[in-house]
């Protein structure tokens, strides 16, 4: 992990020093500031940056809340009430609104351009008294000795050296995963791949009334797409299937997108009038995890710890949620390194098992039992208001208040095997055999 650079001595003490200011970044670093600590937060980019993740999720309302940032959030964002599923193969839609969730917490939450949440969450660390360096890249970490400080080289825009002796080091860096590919704790999942393509519109058709603002997942034949409505008419359109599909494609991923887009009869059937007003980006969004999120004086937090597939918008939460944690775990190491251990543990539990949760649903949603349940109005045993649950975050239910879960999962089983028997659950509620071509195209 070490590289040469600056002597010990001349390297500059930091109590907590952040790798990155997203989300997860710039959340630890608010809080850690409102508290008191002495934070530093260093950004390799310049905000405003573009960056992908739009919609986020009711459960974030409370961190902004607590982050004093809600007002400026709602400024530049869309209220979202619901998620909308809508299916090519079904021909249908049906709508999540999150008035039906079970905690009347989570009725909306909001999409955002990326590049002004970022910022607000960036400049919002900065106003609470963390110390903010953008352009900044930190490039080399060698881990503290017992007792001791890490010394963290990062270098500027102009290409000087800085170097910092950080007693707690939090790594926020996303998909870079800077710690974990140096420790060599990167692990892909095994059991979920997919890769993204994505661009934003204008001129796309937009939902109104009761479903005005939601993000529509269209459930495609070879993958899913999200359309996600953001300020000013610009509609995010996004498509994500299994990297085989990408690398069998021929021409551009422009030409990629359009050709997907154009299968699908929901998606076109909203885009007839759309432009481009994008560069197409293609992330490769392999899920990953580290094998461990956090060692002596340092933390993995947001995606530079572990990334799920999109389809339930739950990254910016995880990211947060992780921010908040890390500050409690950096707060405590200064002071009793020992229950700081006992604080990342608990963290990192919280955060595998809310993981966990959503991974159950996310592996099986090319699974055409899977897709009958979304569909269908079938609300029996309170499932589907639980799985409403689910997509508005609420992904920390203690064992006794999660039958609706339950019951979704025993479902889908008993389903699954009238499945394989030519019976399918239909968007009426109603089990019967599937006509042809619905069977076909599902089985
Ligand atoms: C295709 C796709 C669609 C998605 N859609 C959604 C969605 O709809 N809703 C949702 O909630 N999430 C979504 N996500 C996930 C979401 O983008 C991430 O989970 C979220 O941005 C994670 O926040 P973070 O702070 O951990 O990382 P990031 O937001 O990636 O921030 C990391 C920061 O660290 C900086 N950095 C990296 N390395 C260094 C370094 N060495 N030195 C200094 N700075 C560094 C980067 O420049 C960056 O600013 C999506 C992701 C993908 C790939």
């Amino acid at each position: 992990m070490d590289q040469p650079g600056l002597a010990d001595d001349s390297a500059e003490p930091v109590d907590v020093l952040i790798i990155g200011g997203g989300p997860a970044g710039a959340t630890a670093a608010s809080l850690l500031a409102a508290r008191g600590a002495q934070v530093l937060l260093l950004e390799k980019d310049r905000h405003p940056r573009f960056h992908i993740g739009e919609s986020l999720l009711p459960r974030n309302i409370t961190l902004f809340e607590r982050l004093g940032v809600l007002d400026q959030v709602a400024a530049i964002g869309v209220l979202k009430p619901a998620a909308e599923f809508v299916s090519d193969e079904h021909g249908t839609a049906a709508a999540f609104p999150f008035s039906l969730a079970r905690d009347p917490r989570d009725r909306f939450a909001f999409q955002v351009p990326r590049a002004a949440f970022d910022e607000l969450l960036f400049a919002n660390a900065a106003a609470r008294g963390a110390r903010t360096l953008q352009q900044c890249r930190v490039v080399s970490l060698r881990s503290a000795p017992p007792g001791g400080r890490a010394l963290v080289h990062a270098v500027a825009a102009d290409g000087g050296r800085r170097a910092f002796a950080a007693r707690f080091v939090l790594d926020a860096s996303g998909r870079d995963t800077f710690l974990a590919g140096k420790l060599g704790l990167r692990e892909p999942a095994t059991r979920h791949a997919s890769a993204a393509v994505y661009a934003h519109y204008r001129g796309a058709e937009f939902r109104t009334g009761e479903r005005e603002g939601c993000i529509s997942i269209h459930l495609a034949r070879d993958g899913w797409f999200w359309m996600i409505p953001l300020p000013d008419g610009v509609m995010s359109v996004g498509f994500v299937a299994h990297p085989a599909l990408f690398k069998g494609r021929e021409g551009s991923m422009a030409t990629f997108l359009a050709a997907q887009i154009e299968a699908s009869p929901s998606v076109s059937a909203r885009m007839r009038a759309a432009e481009r007003i994008s560069a197409v980006t293609a992330t490769g969004n392999y899920s990953y995890a580290a094998r461990t999120s956090w060692g002596e004086g340092y933390m993995m937090i947001g995606d530079a710890f572990a990334f799920l597939d999109p389809i339930f918008s739950s990254g910016v939460l995880f990211a947060m949620m992780a921010g908040e944690m890390g500050a409690a775990v950096a707060e405590a190491w200064l002071t009793d390194p020992r229950a700081a251990r006992a604080l990342a543990r608990r963290a990192e539990r919280r955060l595998r098992r809310g993981m966990s949760t959503l991974g159950w649903l996310i592996t099986r949603i090319n699974d055409p039992v899977l897709r009958d349940m979304f569909l269908s109005a079938n609300n029996r045993f309170g499932m589907r208001d639980g799985l409403i649950s689910l997509l508005a975050g609420d992904i920390e239910r203690p064992l006794t208040a999660r039958g609706p879960e339950f019951a979704f999962k025993a479902a889908y089983r008993m389903l699954s095997a009238l499945h394989r028997l030519g019976l399918r659950l239909h968007p009426d509620g109603d089990i019967r055999r599937a006509p042809g071509d619905m069977l076909a195209a599902g089985s």
